[in-house]
């Protein structure tokens, strides 16, 4: 399969010069790709190399099966046909910092977290590097404006697809691509500590988000089945040497489960955990609150926006600065994996 999308421009020179086509002829591709412009619209490139390029590259670029607009706040999601025929789901929401995207990593996802939508059914298959940047691209050749801000937080578990996202990451950056800074991007994981560590060491200085949501290794390993592996000390271990490497922030993400996590001493205990964990690195500490979404097979319920106040409070007097994540799109299913689960079971219904 040759996925073009997933070159880097002086990889697509060597690809080209295996056709028989200059250098330049590359570039102007390159631009192209960029723009999710069609083959057949690639109006400076003759119909003979259209031609050759239509015989052998595959088309990796995402395109719009369904898209949702929120009428409470514009967000927007997507839900993306892959050319072999999966389904993934990205959300395009505007902030006043700009346009941020929402991205998938991997069609399903292998992680079993038991309040997630996308794991439910296992992991299907990587995203390529092309998938990745071209949820980008699709998004932003259908929006018209300009995304400024990636988030992968989408459906699947970044770090479990290294690879690609080290090559998606190269790939997003590129002054004659996407050119998106990489303070401008950011990766949420589950924990798996070896590849921080691993991410550590590259040289993107992208944020990086732990998604935590306990404070025992008892109620972490009972909704989140990573947490056997790699327990909350290697975690935490790891995000201090992730801090130490890179200077880079880091952020935690502490979804709110109704009576299972939520309580006055849940927040107490999260601040002395993470305040112990960094002392003495200067790091500062964020945590973003999360109610979690209900989703029907999980049964995990959604406390009140008020609770999810009060807990934010005492993280907030305890030194650690605590946000309770405003619910965007809500009205279109923005919550990750479910629109993606919906588009399978009427796939079944229809067969
Ligand atoms: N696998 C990565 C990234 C995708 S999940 C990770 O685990 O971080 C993105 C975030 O959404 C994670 O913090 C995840 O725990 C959270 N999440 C998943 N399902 C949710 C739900 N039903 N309600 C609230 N947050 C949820």
């Amino acid at each position: 399969m040759m996925d073009t999308l997933s070159m880097n421009l002086s990889e697509l020179e060597a690809f080209f010069s295996e056709i028989g086509e200059p250098k330049f002829r590359a570039k102007q591709y390159y631009l192209w790709q960029k723009t999710g412009t069609p083959l057949d619209e690639m109006t400076n490139l003759s119909k003979s190399l259209r031609q050759k390029l239509s015989e052998t590259v595959t088309d990796t670029l995402p395109k719009i099966e369904r898209k949702l607009i929120s009428a409470q706040d514009g967000t927007v999601k997507y839900l993306f046909r892959l050319y072999d025929g999966e389904c993934v789901e990205s959300v395009l929401m505007r902030y006043h910092h700009g346009n941020t995207i929402c991205i998938s990593t991997e069609v399903g996802c292998p992680m079993g977290c038991k309040f997630c939508a996308s794991t439910i059914g296992g992991k299907v298959r990587n995203l390529l590097p092309s998938e990745l940047l071209g949820q980008i691209i699709a998004a932003q050749r259908d929006d018209g404006e300009r995304i400024d801000n990636v988030v992968m937080m989408g459906i699947g578990e970044p770090l479990d697809n290294y690879d690609n996202v080290i090559k998606f990451l190269r790939l997003v950056g590129d002054a004659d691509g996407l050119n998106i800074g990489y303070r401008h991007i950011s990766l949420s994981t589950s924990g798996i500590v070896p590849r921080i560590l691993d991410l550590a060491k590259e040289e993107y200085p992208i944020t990086l988000s732990i998604s935590l949501h306990a404070t025992t290794d008892e109620a972490r390993s009972a909704i989140m089945p990573v947490n056997r592996k790699w327990n909350i000390q290697s975690l935490l271990d790891a995000c201090v040497t992730y801090y130490k490497t890179t200077g880079r922030r880091l952020s935690f993400e502490y979804t709110l489960i109704a009576g299972k996590n939520d309580k006055e001493a849940d927040a107490k205990a999260l601040a002395s955990l993470l305040k112990k964990a960094f002392a003495g690195t200067g790091a500062p500490l964020h945590v973003n609150l999360i109610r979690v979404n209900e989703v029907k097979e999980t049964g995990m319920k959604e406390g009140t926006l008020e609770e999810a106040e009060k807990f934010a409070d005492v993280l907030n007097k305890s030194g650690v600065v605590a946000t309770v994540r405003r619910r965007l799109g809500s009205d279109v299913n923005a919550a990750c994996g479910q629109l993606r689960r919906n588009a399978q079971s009427t796939d079944t219904k229809e067969s």
